[in-house]
């Protein structure tokens, strides 16, 4: 891990990179020119969910070669009991009108679905003119409802991932690759 120039400190809780940068870049790449092709000729407006999302959605509009706009909104994390229940708050809405829009939502991770599930309803009340969606790392295990993931980077297994933007208590985020935690870091929850 020390080729990537980071701070022994910050990969303390590390236990081992799942991808690399290159990677990762690699498939972003692919994912925006796949997006440029599929959308030619039509003005399109890319919504991301804040925080996770900020490294990934940065890297795939660079690879984006058409015109498009790009706004964010922001939900609140729930608790596990409320996790259950299907319970996400919207904290941030977005400041442009979708509305006759074409709209690719990027979502850095999807596990449960619920959170996506929530967004997605919530956006196709505003009839945008269509509505795909771009995930970088999906999880189907835990999976409770059944999601049309019309661009996908990767398929992981039921892993706790962090880095890329992806936090654990909001640490790790600013890592250039993705890794798993040591165990013991995630059973202390520090
Ligand atoms: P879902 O509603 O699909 O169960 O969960 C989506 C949200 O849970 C993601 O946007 C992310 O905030 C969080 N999440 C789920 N899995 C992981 C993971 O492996 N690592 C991190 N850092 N966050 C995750």
């Amino acid at each position: 891990m020390a080729e990537y120039g980071v701070n022994p400190e910050c990969l303390e809780g590390i236990d081992r990179i799942l991808f690399t940068p290159e990677q990762i870049q690699a498939r972003v790449s692919e994912l925006g020119a796949q997006i440029s092709r599929d959308y030619e000729g039509r003005s399109l407006l890319i919504i991301g969910v804040l925080r996770g999302v900020i490294f990934f959605i940065s890297d795939l509009m660079r690879s984006i070669k058409i015109p498009i706009e790009v706004d964010f909104m922001a939900v609140s994390s729930y608790s596990a009991d409320s996790r259950e229940m299907g319970f996400v708050r919207l904290i941030k809405d977005l400041e442009l009108s979708i509305t006759g829009r074409h709209v690719v939502f990027v979502e850095d991770i999807i596990d449960t679905g619920l959170t996506l599930n929530y967004l997605l309803r919530t956006l196709r009340t505003r009839n945008p003119a269509s509505l795909e969606v771009c995930v970088l790392f999906n999880k189907e295990k835990k999976r409770l409802i059944d999601l049309p993931l019309r661009y996908k980077g990767f398929d992981i297994p039921d892993y706790y991932i962090v880095g890329y933007g992806l936090d654990h208590r909001e640490k790790y985020r600013n890592m250039p690759f993705v890794g798993l935690l040591k165990a013991e870091v995630l059973q202390n929850n520090g």
